[in-house]
């Protein structure tokens, strides 16, 4: 696969987008009165949300939890919360903190998940944007070395950061997970709480003991499956956190 690649500035990828955020860039976005939703997936030792193939990437990510009488592996999303344009966007379509702009915006339009490929099409920029300018993508490698060593940094930043976002979720009182590939469950989360609870986590040693999740699902038969494992299944409706399903319809 070959495929080349200019941005042409439309600002499309800035709008409706929630940007997936390091610890410094959530803590940052906090300080610049954004806004940061929390997204919530889990799987079960025994397979249960896990694709195989994506065995290794999940679990590196994740950070293993008590769920009823089981293990599970919670993976925490912090993401800038767009729901229609950023904040940060002028109306120029220009970022205003070009300069500190958040990883996954300076890598867009590649993906940070290894199983994901790039797909063009299924990407906000316009036709004219895959038409000129550099390679991007060279007999299915990426060219730009720069842009590899910023997408490896997203991915260290997941794997490092994994415990120190469960135990800011425990404290903040998030504790519902959503069965990967099932849903996620979203947060958001008090900013001021959010900002205060980062800098406590990071000035204290964490505590060694996992938390304890309970998982919303999307249906009784998902339900029984996870029940049917040991994790506990939470039935009641969500108050403090809504439940993203991804069942198909
Ligand atoms: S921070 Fe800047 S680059 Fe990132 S989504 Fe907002 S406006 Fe776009
Ligand atoms: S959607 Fe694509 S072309 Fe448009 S600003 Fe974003 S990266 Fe550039």
């Amino acid at each position: 696969m070959n495929t080349t690649f200019s941005c042409v500035g439309c600002g499309k990828c800035c709008t409706g987008h929630h940007v997936p955020l390091t610890l410094d860039e959530a803590r940052m976005w906090a300080n610049d009165g954004g806004q940061v939703i929390v997204l919530v997936e889990a799987f079960l030792p025994n397979g249960l949300g896990l694709p195989a193939a994506q065995r290794e990437h999940a679990e590196r990510r994740s950070a293993v939890v008590r769920s009823g009488t089981s293990d599970a592996r919670v993976a925490i999303t912090f993401a800038a919360y767009n729901v229609g344009r950023c904040h940060n966007l002028d109306d120029e379509n220009l970022c205003r903190i070009y300069e500190r702009r958040p990883l996954v915006c300076r890598i867009y339009p590649m993906e940070i998940n290894p199983h994901i490929p790039l797909d063009t099409a299924a990407k906000d920029c316009p036709p004219e944007s895959w038409e000129t300018g550099p390679q991007l993508i060279l007999g299915g490698e990426l060219v730009d070395q720069e842009l590899a060593r910023l997408i490896e940094r997203s991915r260290q930043a997941d794997r490092e950061e994994i415990a120190i976002k469960e135990r800011i979720c425990m404290s903040l009182g998030i504790h519902t997970t959503a069965l990967k590939g099932d849903g996620f469950t979203a947060y958001l989360p008090n900013m001021a709480a959010f900002a205060a609870t980062i800098d406590q986590a990071r000035s204290q040693p964490l505590d060694q003991a996992a938390g304890e999740w309970q998982f919303h699902l999307s249906g009784e038969d998902v339900a029984n499956q996870v029940s049917a494992s040991g994790a506990r299944v939470v039935t009641e409706a969500p108050v403090t956190y809504a439940f993203i399903s991804l069942r198909a319809a």
